[in-house]
């Protein structure tokens, strides 16, 4: 019989770990806390050590994005524009997409079917674990229905957390948070525009930097833009007090460029924002009693 693993996150490092599992001949379940699958998602560029890793997995159906034409552009405090370096200029020219791009590659090669039918790896949506008790041969897992409540037990040979910064798994598994996170005193925001900034071109990057705190708008070749804001807090749990449009306006309002103010003013509406602050776990090793916690995020 093949041997069982939970899974939980369906985000890039959970379905890249339940793909590896399956092609090794394990019988992978993911569970996911969201009541669907998400898309769309921030700017990200893979390296050549990225597209390398994207081979690996086999995701053929890769969508990138790399810009056919458009400029990066450093603007300045009186609203100057000059020609700057980005992203995609790094050594190795970096490949652009979006998360929800790689996403739907890895959906792709764990779903085949799309999601509707029987094939590929099971995935249960609105599913989050409680408790996890493992003894190095069997983890038991109490697994919740967040949207009904209702708890119910399974046993499994491995338990891979892939649920992001703030892993349930790690926290069942190995302690609290304040254990393994430690701060850097920075945040971030990043978003989807709904289009371009004034007077730029379809496909220009902007990138508007003082010291402390960017404000950065990711051209990319066939869709709108993305947004993403940087700065330092030294009280980082005060950032996630009040409304949050208001304190970003406030943290840049040195930066009177319209540019700054299309991305600003674009964030009340957005259904797609990640707000975070930004740490690094520390962990003496990374698996315990079956149990184990990958590292993949970079930055939040
Ligand atoms: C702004 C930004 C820019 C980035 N740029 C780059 C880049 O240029 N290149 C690069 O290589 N990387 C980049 N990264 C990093 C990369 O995006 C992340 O490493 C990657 O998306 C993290 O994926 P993940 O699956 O580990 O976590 P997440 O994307 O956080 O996914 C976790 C999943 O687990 C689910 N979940 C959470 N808790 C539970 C629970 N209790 N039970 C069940 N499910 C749960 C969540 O809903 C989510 O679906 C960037 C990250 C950010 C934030």
């Amino acid at each position: 019989m093949r041997k069982r693993a939970l899974v939980v996150g369906l985000g890039i490092a959970g379905m890249s770990a339940a793909s590896g599992l399956r092609r090794a001949g394990w019988a992978p379940v993911i569970t996911e806390r969201a009541p669907e699958r998400r898309t769309g998602g921030y700017f990200i560029n893979l390296t050549p050590e990225g597209m390398r890793a994207v081979d690996d997995l086999g995701l053929d159906t890769l969508h990138t994005r790399n810009p056919e034409r458009g400029t990066t552009w450093s603007l300045n405090r009186r609203g100057h524009r000059r020609p700057a370096l980005g992203w995609l200029d790094l050594p190795g020219r970096p490949t652009a997409m979006v998360r929800g791009d790689v996403e739907a590659a890895l959906w792709q090669r764990i779903r085949p079917d799309g999601g509707s039918g029987e094939s590929g790896v099971e995935v249960r949506f609105s599913t989050a674990p409680v408790e996890i008790v493992g003894d190095g041969t069997v983890v038991e897992v109490e697994l919740e229905d967040v949207s009904t409540g209702r708890r119910s037990r399974e046993s499994f040979d491995l338990v891979v957390g892939a649920d992001g910064l703030r892993s349930t798994v790690r926290s069942l598994a190995f302690g609290p948070h304040e254990r393994f996170m430690t701060t850097w005193n920075a945040m971030i925001c990043a978003f989807s525009l709904p289009g371009q900034a004034p007077s730029s071109g379809a496909q220009d990057s902007l990138i508007s930097a003082r010291s402390g705190g960017a404000v950065w708008v990711s051209g990319l070749a066939d869709r709108a833009p993305t947004a993403l804001l940087t700065y330092c807090a030294k009280d980082v749990g005060a950032q996630f007090t009040g409304d949050r449009t208001e304190r970003l306006r406030d943290v840049f309002a040195d930066m009177d460029h319209p540019a700054v103010r299309h991305v600003l003013d674009a964030l009340p509406t957005t259904t797609d924002c990640l707000f975070d602050s930004v740490h690094q776990v520390k962990m003496d090793r990374w698996s315990t009693g079956g149990s184990c916690s990958p590292a993949t995020r970079r930055g939040a």
